[in-house]
């Protein structure tokens, strides 16, 4: 359960470090940030804090990856268009029976 405290008409959220057990707040919209995007936050004694999930590094490189390979079939199909295109250029004409 989440605990959160109002300082100074600022709402907080409070976290528990998950190694050394200290109890911490940070600002509610920074804590909302980093569960969103996934972002590494650290306790006052410095250990990396993070909520689980796909990281956005990890999103990122999935994208990257992605278009990568976008590319590349997008460069085989055109590289079959130009073959296409060239064997139909040098095609003979049929002569058919009349
Ligand atoms: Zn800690």
């Amino acid at each position: 359960m989440k605990t959160r405290v109002i300082v100074n008409g600022r709402e907080f959220q409070v976290n528990e470090c998950y190694k050394c057990g200290v109890e911490f707040a940070m600002p509610v919209v920074l804590d909302e940030t980093c569960q969103r995007d996934k972002q590494e936050f650290f306790c006052p004694n410095g250990h990396t804090q993070a909520y689980p999930g796909v990281s956005l590094c990890d999103t990122l490189a999935r994208v990257r990856r992605d278009l990568t390979a976008a590319g590349a079939g997008w460069n085989r199909a055109e590289g079959k268009v130009i073959r296409l295109r060239k064997a139909l250029k040098h095609r003979k004409p049929k002569t058919g029976r009349k």
